[in-house]
C-alpha cells in the first residue's frame, strides 16, 4: 500500500454495492461509470450522480470494507463519506 499518499480518503459505494470502499482520489475527478481502484484493491465503479432534488441511495450505506479500513487506518488520512 505504498502508493497511498493521500491526506483524505473518500468512502464511496460502487454501483449495486452495500459496503463503502475507500478511494484516495476525489470522486469528482472521475467520470461516472469509470472504475477506480479501492484501497483494498477492488475495482470500484462509481455510481451516476443522483439529481440534486433526490436523496442518494448510498446515504443509507454505513458498512465499510474491512480491508479498506485496515489500509487507510495506517494513513492517518481524513475520512470523507461520499454519496453519489
Ligand atoms: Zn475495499
Amino acid at each position: 500500500m505504498g502508493r497511498l499518499k493521500s491526506t483524505a480518503v473518500f468512502w464511496v459505494v460502487r454501483r449495486g454495492g452495500l459496503v463503502r470502499h475507500a478511494i484516495t482520489v476525489s470522486p469528482c475527478a472521475h467520470a461516472p461509470n469509470s472504475a477506480v481502484e479501492g484501497a483494498c484493491g477492488a475495482a470500484v465503479t462509481l455510481r451516476l450522480p443522483t439529481p440534486n432534488d433526490r436523496v442518494p441511495k448510498t446515504r443509507t450505506v454505513t458498512a465499510r470494507c474491512a480491508e479498506c479500513t485496515a489500509a487507510v487506518g495506517r494513513l492517518g488520512a481524513r475520512d470523507v463519506v461520499w454519496d453519489s
